[in-house]
């Protein structure tokens, strides 16, 4: 690796780190758990990805691993093992930024909400790119896998090209944008919007239960 690319790489870190230690404080990457990633040359394409098993409060800007498309580190390390997912996201959405996070209120809602998640008539639209008024605005759910092309099939089969996100059942939320800023306003927006349908419906039971169970 020449020097100039160990410049972006510990640039890109510092910036994913200042980005998850946010996060974290968020409650949204507890444990281990998550991963965030930045482009750092679209052709070809490479991407700094946080490495892997660190935890996302303590982030230091040599905590990002340099993968290629296929979500591969390029010069060694241990990048996450979703690090494919995210380079495959950039790849298929032109974003600059993924973040991804294993939020309470993604898998409660997705647990009955396998179809997609309808969001309408909402300010907080407007922070996704979307009209506050008069539109369904949907965020797509895919089903959870450990393997990440088949993930990654289920997520370019589901994208709404107008939702920059997508919630993988049973697991968390994946967002994106043009770059680290936007990738987070992103991800606070959708994550307000999974919160406020959290606080206005409950959930009951999964889906997969034989109804009548639990009936009085
Ligand atoms: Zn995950």
């Amino acid at each position: 690796m020449d020097s100039s690319s160990d410049l972006a790489l510990t640039e890109a870190g510092a910036v994913l780190a200042a980005e998850a230690a946010r996060f974290a404080s968020f409650g949204w990457m507890r444990g281990t758990s998550g991963n965030l990633s930045m482009v750092t040359s679209r052709d070809p394409l490479r991407l700094a990805v946080t490495a892997s098993g660190l935890d996302k409060g303590e982030l230091t800007s040599s905590d990002a691993v340099l993968v290629d498309d296929s979500g591969a580190a390029v010069n060694g390390g241990r990048p996450s093992a979703e690090a494919a997912l995210h380079a495959r996201i950039a790849r298929l959405t032109g974003a600059g930024a993924v973040v991804h996070v294993h939020s309470i209120a993604a898998v409660a809602v997705a647990r009955r909400r396998l179809d997609g998640i309808v969001f309408r008539d909402l300010e907080m639209l407007k922070g996704v790119g979307r009209a506050a008024h008069h539109e369904d605005v949907v965020l797509p759910v895919i089903e959870n896998s450990q393997d990440m092309a088949v993930l990654g099939d289920r997520l370019e089969a589901a994208r709404n090209p107008l939702m920059p996100a997508v919630v993988v059942a049973g697991h968390g939320l994946y967002a994106w944008g043009a770059d680290p800023r936007q990738a987070r306003h992103h991800t606070e927006v959708v994550e307000w919007l999974l919160e406020l349908e959290l606080a206005e419906h409950p959930p009951g039971p999964p889906r997969h239960r034989p109804s009548g169970q639990g009936q009085p």
